[in-house]
């Protein structure tokens, strides 16, 4: 604006008319004034937004296209985005055995063997069995996950199946692969819920991390599953009980409400040695990255009331340990890898065991430790006990957060946004929606997701895919350049035409040449139509240039750079 009035006052000056000069300064201002920014960059931005949904990243907010660019740190949950989420249970452990599943290599189906004791690689004898029943029974009835035959399935789908085998099981893949291991050994959820049904429930939360299902005792011995005859000898007869209550979830907070442990049929009290035990069976389990879960028992001898179903998780008769596979999912190593060479940060935050994480962060490349070394990991226990000082130290070189509640999430992001990083969360349970909101990119799973956490989130991942985060990144990173290249190029045009308006009368003025008529360099007319063919189009082609070779092998633009930053301007 001050050019344009030292242009029209030059013009004055130079003996031009009023009516003329108001003219040619009015269309410079209009050339000046880069009016097609806010179109471009919209569109920019949406034309990212398209890509990234292409790239099955739906972004919610236009302006997270732009933050996305910017991320340096991806704070990922474990099960489902880093993992298939694919469960399948390998391993039982029970009364001081572990049993694990193999695959025969000549039969389909499973078979059960012992891994440890004089009888390791034999099948587990009758004296295991009823215990591995029971821990079947107690899993497959502390479950929300529906058991369904694939005759039913090929029957919907139109189609056969092949080798899907008899079941199939619908809900969370966790209690889906408990049931489907029961159904295996003929343990079938359907009839076992039938004999008896559930009346109360104290449904799984990811802070208390297990949950508790109340179920009516049939009165009619016949009706009683062979899996719960010991327990209902023993127990429910003894007790003279009308309900049993069943637990399932990790170790270490079922240890927490379990008072007992059930060993060769009978209910053993839960001494140092036999936690310490228990705590080597699931710590042995974790460290081959499997997912873990423990299973409780514990009979009541009438309906629990609301009141008491709050307070039903203590005393518990610990049964047994599942231990489940989950492969990391073939994409996220080379995602992994890309946020290395982009200079991002990858992240582990679950709630699931940290022997666990730390196994599939380093199968996943997250962790790269030396050989013979194992990388560092932070459970929310110990979070807790860090001062906010040492916690700010330690999440500068730990990457693996296990162990985790929801609450934990927002402190770790309040940290590293002190230290100056843009972060990208993911979330997926109604508890999540805080830190969601907190982070720059608040990233919420389009399967598995809550609806509550699809809301709080900026960007919502289709296929609850850790590589598509960092396909977003990547296009956010596109867009940033795109929209920097075409301000640079509105700039340089603009500046252009006013170095033309300004210079030829300044040029003429001070070489005392005479230019007549010709004082005005362009005339109100050329500079419009000049500003209609050069503002808009070429900008907007500019919006949806490529990406440029290195967009993912360069470290990423600090959030506090001016967009004029590294050399646009030479200030
Ligand atoms: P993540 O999704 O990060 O793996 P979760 O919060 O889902 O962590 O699970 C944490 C822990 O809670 C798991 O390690 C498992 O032991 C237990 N858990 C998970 N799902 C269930 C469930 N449906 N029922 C009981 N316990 C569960
Ligand atoms: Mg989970």
């Amino acid at each position: 604006i001050v050019l344009v009035v030292v242009i029209f006052v030059l013009g004055l000056a130079l003996g031009q008319p009023v009516q003329e000069m108001l003219l040619t300064a009015v269309s410079l201002a209009v050339a000046a004034i880069p009016e097609a920014l806010t179109a471009v960059v919209t569109i920019a931005l949406s034309l990212g937004a398209q890509r990234m949904l292409q790239r099955k990243a739906l972004i919610r907010q236009l302006h997270a296209v732009e933050t996305l660019g910017s991320v340096t740190v991806i704070c990922s949950d474990k099960t489902g985005t880093l993992t298939q989420n694919r469960m399948s249970v390998t391993a039982l452990d029970i009364a001081n055995h572990s049993l694990e599943l193999q695959q025969p290599e000549d039969a389909a189906g499973m078979r059960l063997v012992r891994v440890n004791g004089p009888l390791a690689g034999a099948e587990p004898g009758d004296d295991l069995l009823p215990t591995l029943d029971l821990l079947l029974v107690a899993g497959t009835l502390c479950n929300d996950a529906v058991l369904e035959s694939s005759e039913h399935m090929q029957h919907e789908a139109g189609q056969v199946v092949a080798g899907a085998g008899h079941w199939y099981a619908v809900g969370d893949p966790t209690e889906g692969a408990i049931v489907l291991a029961a159904a295996e050994y003929g343990v079938l959820k359907p009839e076992l819920e039938k004999a008896f049904p559930r009346i109360d429930e104290l449904p799984f939360d990811s802070t208390r991390k297990r949950m508790t299902t109340v179920h009516t005792v049939p009165a009619d011995e016949a009706e009683i599953p062979a899996g719960l005859l010991p327990v209902w000898e023993r127990r429910v007869r003894v007790d003279n009980a009308s309900h049993i209550a069943f637990t399932k979830g990790a170790v270490d907070s079922l240890l927490e409400v379990a008072g007992s442990v059930w060993i060769e049929d009978k209910q053993v009290a839960l001494d140092d040695e036999r936690r310490r035990r228990i705590m080597e069976a699931n710590n042995r389990l974790a460290a081959q990255g499997k997912r873990v879960l423990g299973v409780a028992v514990r009979t009541l001898d009438h309906a629990p009331s609301k009141q008491e179903v709050k307070e039903i998780e203590s005393d518990l008769i610990l049964v047994g340990l599942y231990g489940m596979i989950d492969p990391p999912r073939p994409e996220v190593r080379d995602a992994v890898l890309t946020c290395r060479s982009a200079g991002i940060r990858p992240v582990m935050i679950t709630g699931d065991h940290p022997l666990t994480a730390r196994h599939i962060a380093q199968q996943v490349g997250i962790t790269d430790p030396r050989p013979g070394e194992e990388a560092p990991f932070l459970t929310g226990m110990e979070i807790d006990a860090l001062t906010p000082e040492e916690l700010r130290a330690r999440a500068r070189d730990v990457q693996v957060f296990a162990r985790v509640s929801p609450e934990h999430k927002l402190s770790l992001i309040e940290i590293y946004q002190e230290q100056g990083n843009i972060v990208a969360m993911t979330g997926d349970g109604v508890n999540d929606a805080p830190a969601l909101k907190k982070a720059d990119i608040g990233v919420a799973m389009g399967i598995t997701g809550t609806d509550v956490s699809k809301e709080a989130a900026n960007m919502v991942l289709l296929d609850d895919n850790f590589a598509t985060i960092v396909a977003a990144v990547e296009e956010g990173r596109v867009v940033y350049d795109n929209i920097r290249k075409f301000i640079q190029y509105l700039l340089t045009c603009n500046a252009s035409e006013i170095a033309v308006m300004l210079l030829w009368p300044l040029a003429a003025w001070l070489f005392g040449i005479s230019l007549g008529t010709a004082t005005i360099a362009l005339l109100p007319l050329q500079i419009l139509w000049m500003n209609l063919v050069t503002d808009g189009l070429p900008a907007l082609a500019l919006g949806v240039e490529k990406a440029e070779r290195n967009v993912m092998r360069r470290p990423p633009y600090s959030s506090e750079e001016s967009i004029f930053g590294r050399g646009m301007l030479p200030f």
